[in-house]
């Protein structure tokens, strides 16, 4: 196995500049082991490991049946387009693999037939997309609408010509040969490599834990990539939600189907057009702003009761008439089973009592809503949904550990019997990386802090010549920035929202000297190598916002059991965060960049230590001047001379010697040498840094009661960007 990946092995044949690392065969070890006991891994590897190939390897060598599963389903096409063909060339096997996508991911010919006649659809763009479509559905043989990119993902055509669970409910055509769903899925059932990711297997786990029925074929094995993003895609599968949209869906294809096989059946049109107005009232009893809140807040309301009265009661009469009519016809009995579905899910939102097993809340949006149940913790589901399929599992990510502790992770997703191996990157942060901490910052829950920061952080950004990404945690914040950037800069200002994403990355690559401003959706899934990222400022500890309803009932439930939530939960899942905001810096071994960490809290108080313990060990200054003698000094390659080959033989003998858990130990104890290395060199300059810091700083630390306020007051805590799409 492990000389697969090593420097006679067939990558270092096949790839020029391929360079065998310690820390991938390590880890490929570890995977083709958990696969062969039927065993559990969770694997944490810093950047720059080469996790892909050090579990594909293992994975293709099995002879298993193993599912794939990533975090994006852009993650999952370069997977299954580049990575797994490289894997098969090189392993020279003759491997079956599949790519399988949620269903939205797939063109149906019949709705597509069905849009081009549409008066909706009639407009001139909307028109030479559908042309582009039905020239490309008539040549495609996967029917996955990624291939199709000469239309934009927003066109509003893509909602009418893909595969829907209702229009095929209605719908299934007989002659399932034609069906671009129904391929993919058998081709899933055939092949020894699947690659799918996290929301259709969620969505897969969650159906067979219901005892609906399964998407994804039987496996040996799973190996969870990017598996830090499981437990919250998890909490959506594992919950219930119901939506104007789907009721409206429903009211609209009532009317529809009652025209064409019940036309004599006017209460069903009544009813289906009742229904679209219960829906619209309903969000009227919300306040009219977008609003995110525990239904708890609004449960008691009179004009809320009386509409969520209105609402079920014609659901009710509905699914009756629907249930007298389905014999008409496959479109009315579709409707009558989505009806049924519905009813049972707001029967359970009004009636389940708020038992802390699910955190009931809501969500509006503009002219929609969604009420939601998302269970507390989705331990309990998801270890049963794994003892349901007697497999092997492996967890991987960049960004699993806290302070060198998988505690949170494992507690998360139940993985109480799971093995540990915490991997560390093999780039050299000592030698290429600087950490810059601020001094005299304030508070960062002031009103001046943004404009402090960037006043602090100017003169290192001329020092890298700009080439920075400044991430946020708040919208408010990133165009405070902006407004204080915008015009004094010497450098190309690039801010989220001002393009797509893909071409605002697109655009810092290009320019070489920019500056890029962003929220959430830039803290993970960027990879910018070389010069053109050379520095990363984060400007606050990215705690979530305890005012989402979610994480507040999760923080009460774990208070009322007596537990710490802000030391297991807030803490945990903030480190993980600033981990993969960090992780942009360094992304190859020749990188070299300075990362600031504009929040004063990592110094003044004790969870501080978590975040540094947490990040690659790197020099860490409070002096500008040594971040502009970094900027000045010539670059060097990691791992490059004597000593550090010498360090590297070294540890690379005493791992290959040992077995199975011995190499899981060293790594361990590797780490543990490094990170109290790491602690030292945080030591050192806390102590350099004490004699000139805030006198009220020392009566901060260890006052837990406050460190919890700290999070509650953050007024403009970690968000989400709405400009992520949704993967299935
Ligand atoms: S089963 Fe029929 S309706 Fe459903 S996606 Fe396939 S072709 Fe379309």
């Amino acid at each position: 196995m492990a000389e697969a990946l090593g420097a006679d092995g067939p990558f270092a044949e096949l790839l020029p500049g391929f360079a065998p690392r310690d820390e991938q065969r390590h880890l490929a070890v570890a995977v083709a082991r958990a696969l062969g006991r039927g065993s559990t891994l969770v694997g944490e590897a810093g950047t720059g490991t080469g996790k892909t190939f050090a579990y594909l390897v293992p994975a293709l060598l099995s002879g298993q049946r193993i599912i794939i599963s990533t975090g994006t389903r852009h993650l999952q096409d370069q997977l299954f387009r580049s990575d797994l063909p490289l894997v098969k060339k090189a392993l020279r096997g003759a491997y079956s693999t599949s790519l399988l996508k949620g269903r939205s991911n797939y063109v149906c010919r019949h709705r597509l037939a069905r849009a081009m006649g549409l008066p909706v659809l009639n407009d001139e763009t909307s028109r030479r997309h559908l042309r582009i479509i039905a020239d490309w559905a008539s040549r495609t043989d996967s029917g996955d609408i990624a291939e199709v990119t000469a239309v934009p993902e927003d066109s509003a055509v893509w909602g009418f010509v893909v595969s829907s669970e209702e229009f095929c409910a209605q719908h299934e055509f007989e002659d399932l040969a034609d069906c671009f769903v129904h391929g993919a899925r058998k081709r899933a059932q055939e092949a020894d490599i699947v690659v799918v990711n996290h929301h259709l297997l969620c969505a897969d786990l969650a159906l067979k834990e219901d005892g609906f029925g399964e998407i994804l074929p039987s496996a040996n094995g799973f190996i969870i990539d990017e598996a830090h993003q499981l437990p919250d895609i998890a909490a959506q599968f594992f919950g219930r939600k119901l939506s104007s949209r789907q009721l409206l869906d429903l009211a609209r294809d009532t009317v529809t189907e009652q025209l064409i096989e019940a036309p004599d059946t006017k209460a069903l049109r009544d009813l289906g057009n009742a229904l679209e107005v219960a829906v619209r009232h309903f969000r009227l009893a919300f306040a009219v702003e977008p609003d995110r809140d525990a239904w708890l807040t609004v449960q008691e309301d009179q004009t809320m009761i009386a509409e969520l009265e209105r609402l079920g009661g014609t659901l009710d009469a509905l699914v009756e008439v629907l249930g007298e009519a389905a014999t008409r016809g496959k479109g009315i009995e579709g409707c009558h089973k989505r009806a049924l579905v519905h009813q049972a899910s707001l029967a359970r939102f009004k009636n389940d009592p708020a038992d802390g097993e699910y955190v009931h809340w809501y969500e509006t949006f503009r002219t929609g809503f969604s009420l939601n149940m998302t269970p507390m913790t989705v331990a309990g589901p998801f270890e049963r949904a794994m003892e349901g399929v007697h497999a092997s599992w492996v967890f991987t990510s960049a960004t699993l550990a806290v302070g060198g502790d998988f505690g949170h992770f494992r507690q998360q997703l139940g993985l109480d019997d799971a093995d540990e191996l915490q991997l560390d990157s093999p780039f050299d942060y000592q030698r290429n990386a600087l950490l810059y901490l601020p001094k005299d910052l304030p508070e960062p829950q002031g009103r001046g802090y943004t404009a402090a920061l960037v006043e602090r952080v100017r003169p290192v950004i001329e020092a890298s010549e700009g080439r920075a990404f400044f991430l946020f945690t708040s919208y408010r914040a990133l165009h405070e920035a902006e407004r204080v950037l915008r015009d004094t800069l010497p450098y190309p200002l690039l801010v989220q929202g001002q393009m797509p994403r893909g071409e605002l990355i697109e655009a810092f690559r290009s320019y070489g000297n920019a500056v890029l401003l962003g929220t959430a959706s830039f803290w993970e899934g960027v990879d910018v190598r070389g010069e053109a990222l050379s520095c990363v400022i984060i400007d606050k500890l990215p705690f979530g916002s305890p005012g989402d309803p979610v994480m507040s009932a999760r923080i009460d439930h774990m208070k009322r059991a007596g537990g710490d939530p802000f030391a297991e939960y807030q803490i945990p899942q903030a480190a993980i965060t600033l981990k993969q905001g960090v992780g942009r810096l360094i992304r190859d071994v020749t990188d070299r960049g300075v990362l600031v960490i504009g929040d004063p809290r990592v110094r003044t108080r004790l969870y501080g230590e978590t975040f540094i313990l947490s990040l690659p060990p790197m020099p860490i200054t409070r002096d500008v001047a040594e971040v502009q003698r970094f900027f000045a000094s010539q670059p060097t390659a990691g791992l490059s001379d004597a000593e550090d080959a010498a360090e590297a033989a070294e540890a690379a003998e005493a791992a290959e010697a040992a077995e199975a858990t011995e190499a899981a130990k060293a790594a361990k104890a590797a780490k543990a040498a490094k990170a109290a290395k790491a602690a030292k060199a945080a030591d050192s300059a806390k102590a350099a840094e004490r004699e000139e810091t805030e006198k009220g700083a020392r009566s901060a630390d260890g006052a837990d009661a406050k460190d919890a306020k700290d999070a509650r007051d953050a007024s403009d805590a970690m968000v989400a960007d709405p400009s992520e799409p949704v993967t299935s």
